[in-house]
């Protein structure tokens, strides 16, 4: 039979202009427009209690009922049309979308830890979420208990047991590839290890902060992890000009989250959703160019005399047991890149001081390529001996590799490296 729109399995990329929006109900407008609008007029007041007996779960949807829309804290065009392709990129039931990536995680944290869970994650994590899990859970009465990603699971199953609070471990939470050193954590292994805690009434949530490789690189969603948070800002957004961060996972979780974020009312306003949806046409193009840009880089990177080591998943030693996982678990070795610089603190500064092209910021995954230095910016908020155990050295250096060219790219790295005492 010849395959038609709905039966053929088209790529993300390919319905990133289209999917979910209907011209018909703007006027005929080929784009989405911004539905800079707070709230929504009823067509009568049957409708509007229709609408909020399905948005406050006073009653199923019926099979072919639509959500109607209510007030932007609820539900906007610009949002739902945004989370319907982002669900689509990662292969899920739904999405929530959120004013930041730090509102997605602490949402997501808040409505699935109560006070005397256990919270397992892997370490070293975002700054701003190791701020969370140690400054701001432990107020909720919520015990946490971090591990190395490459453990192995046995140990980690010993350090969750050492707690003595195994019996309330509510959320296992990891970031793969980890920022700043890009260790892997293994999915799959995550998974089991959850449903090995898991019982009859008590289920184990798995949640993982897949920023780092975007929906194009990795789909955590695929190893059995129950949650998939990005910053938007990053990949997403990729042009550093918006603040944004959202959820995928199974309809039955997303609700919670939803339900949550309206009451907390962090979701992403229509402006910052017509932005991703803007942003996401390109998506493809813009992460190809920088993945191809990277691993250019990470190579004169490792010959340089002036860099001691380099983090990057495309240089992983053949036949190590992260270079099995990066090629079962990732489509791509990405475009983050940090590697130290001989001279620990100063040689870095000296280094990130004097690139020209290159910018010296934090944020990643923009088309432009942004330096910074973890240890005194993105990660100065971890104690000093756990930052030199995680390997976030003195001389460390973040780099997301942007869509420049990439004999641009060298020359500004050169040069730079060059002053480097
Ligand atoms: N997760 C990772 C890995 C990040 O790098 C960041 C920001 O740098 C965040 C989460 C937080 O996202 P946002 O700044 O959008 O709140």
């Amino acid at each position: 039979m010849a395959e038609d729109m709905a039966t053929r399995s088209w790529k993300p990329e390919s319905l990133m202009m289209s999917f979910g929006y209907r011209p018909e109900l703007s006027e005929g407008a080929l784009k989405c427009p911004i539905f800079q609008t707070s709230t929504f007029v009823f067509r009568s007041a049957e409708e509007g209690k229709a609408f909020f007996e399905v948005a406050y779960g006073l009653r199923e949807q019926g099979p072919n009922e639509e959500l109607g829309l209510i007030y932007s804290r609820l539900n906007n065009p610009d949002l739902e049309i945004l989370e319907r392709r982002l669900a689509l990129w990662d292969g899920a039931d739904d999405c929530g979308v959120f004013e930041s990536g730090m509102a997605a995680i602490s949402t997501v944290l808040l409505e699935f830890l109560r006070p005397g869970d256990l919270l397992a994650y892997s370490r070293p994590i975002y700054g701003g979420t190791h701020h969370f899990i140690h400054k701001v859970l432990p107020q909720f009465g919520v015990h946490t208990v971090g591990f190395r990603p490459s453990e192995p699971v046995d140990q980690v199953r010993e350090e969750i047991e050492a707690t003595g609070r195994a019996d309330r471990l509510a959320m296992i939470y990891v970031e793969t590839p980890a920022n700043p050193t890009n260790e892997l954590v293994d999915l799959a292994m995550i998974t089991r290890l959850a449903r090995e805690f898991s019982t009859g009434e008590h289920r184990v949530i798995t949640a993982c902060d897949n920023t780092y490789m975007g929906p194009m690189w990795q789909n955590p969603l695929k190893f059995g992890i129950d949650l998939n948070l990005y910053s938007a800002t990053k990949y997403i957004g990729g042009h550093s000009d918006v603040i944004a961060g959202s959820v995928t996972g199974s309809a039955e979780l997303l609700k919670r989250v939803k339900t949550l974020r309206t009451f907390l009312g962090n979701m992403a306003g229509p402006w910052t959703g017509w932005l991703l949806l803007r942003s996401l046409e390109t998506l493809k193009v813009r992460t190809d160019q920088m993945a191809k840009n990277a691993g250019v880089v990470a190579e004169f990177l490792a010959t340089h005399p002036k860099v001691e080591k380099v983090h990057y998943l495309g240089l992983l030693p053949e036949g190590s047991k992260q270079r099995a996982l990066a090629d079962r678990q990732c489509c791509s070795p990405g475009a983050m890149i940090s590697f130290e610089v001989v001279g620990g603190e100063p040689g870095a500064f000296q280094f990130l001081n004097s690139l020209k092209l290159v910018k010296l910021a934090v944020s990643l995954g923009g088309t432009e390529s942004l330096a910074e230095h973890p240890a005194t910016m993105t990660h100065v908020d971890v104690d000093l001996a756990e930052r030199e155990e995680l390997g976030i050295a003195a001389g460390l250096v973040r780099l997301s590799v942007g869509v420049e060219a990439p004999e641009d790219l060298i020359w500004d790295l050169r040069q730079a490296l060059d002053r480097v005492a």
